[in-house]
């Protein structure tokens, strides 16, 4: 079974994902198990401190180094093994070669995910992977750290329905896009099924879905 231990300020955040869906079902079937870490606990002081300003100035606040260390260093005491993954905006772009890598690995993984301004930079010296999600900035890296978790459980061999499904989605060969799908009626308000896909001719059906996947850009 493959272990996902994720820490986080905003555990809550995670039930709605994790118990839904595949994610659901990939739990169920134990292909994995799922361990959240509420930073909170290693905050220090009374008030469970978790932020400090910047050095050298600036807004916000960032994450100290001292409570992220003893959070990760809770996790590997669970999984001494575990790939340490920071979600960060500097880290490498997210693609789903490499959720399939991840997926087909026997690697676990303890996710990171920062808030404020982000963590204090000492921090990447315990972590294997920084990954971003996209160009853009999110509030915080739980929902960046849902969509890698996503994009990789459901690719664990026996957690999708289809065991080839996953092999002719979008991205599979690093680029083509999934050609367009219909289902029933035949006509939608006006708007008819390509004949093609009537017709039980599947040569032409696989030629038509060739002609029709597109290259990303
Ligand atoms: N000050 C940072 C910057 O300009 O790069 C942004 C910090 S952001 C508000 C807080 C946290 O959200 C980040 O440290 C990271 O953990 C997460 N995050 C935001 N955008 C992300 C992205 N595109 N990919 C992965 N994580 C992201």
């Amino acid at each position: 079974m493959r272990k996902i231990q994720i820490i986080t300020l905003f555990p809550e955040m995670f039930g709605g994902v994790l118990n839904s869906s595949m994610m659901w079902k990939a739990q169920k079937i134990g292909a994995v198990d799922f361990r959240m870490i509420n930073l909170r606990d290693f905050g220090l002081g009374l008030r469970k401190t978790v932020d400090d300003i910047i050095y050298g100035g600036g807004d916000g606040m960032l994450l100290m180094p001292e409570p992220l260390f003893n959070a990760v260093e809770n996790a590997k005491q669970y999984d001494p093994t575990a790939k340490v993954v920071l979600m960060t905006p500097r880290g490498k772009r997210w693609q789903q070669a490499t959720a399939k890598t991840w997926a087909d690995s026997d690697e676990n993984y303890i996710f990171v995910c920062a808030r404020y301004e982000g963590y204090d930079e000492r921090v990447t010296t315990l972590v294997d992977y920084q990954v971003s999600v996209g160009d853009y900035v999110l509030t915080g890296g739980e929902l960046a750290a849902m969509t890698v978790i996503d994009s990789v459980v459901r690719l664990i061999p026996g957690v999708l329905g289809g065991e080839t499904s996953s092999e002719i989605e979008s991205f599979s060969d690093g680029e083509t896009l999934e050609y367009p799908q219909y289902t029933r009626p035949e006509v939608f308000r006006g708007m008819e099924v390509p004949k093609v896909l009537l017709s039980g001719n599947h040569g032409e059906i696989a030629k038509w879905r060739q002609d029709h996947s597109i290259k990303a850009e």
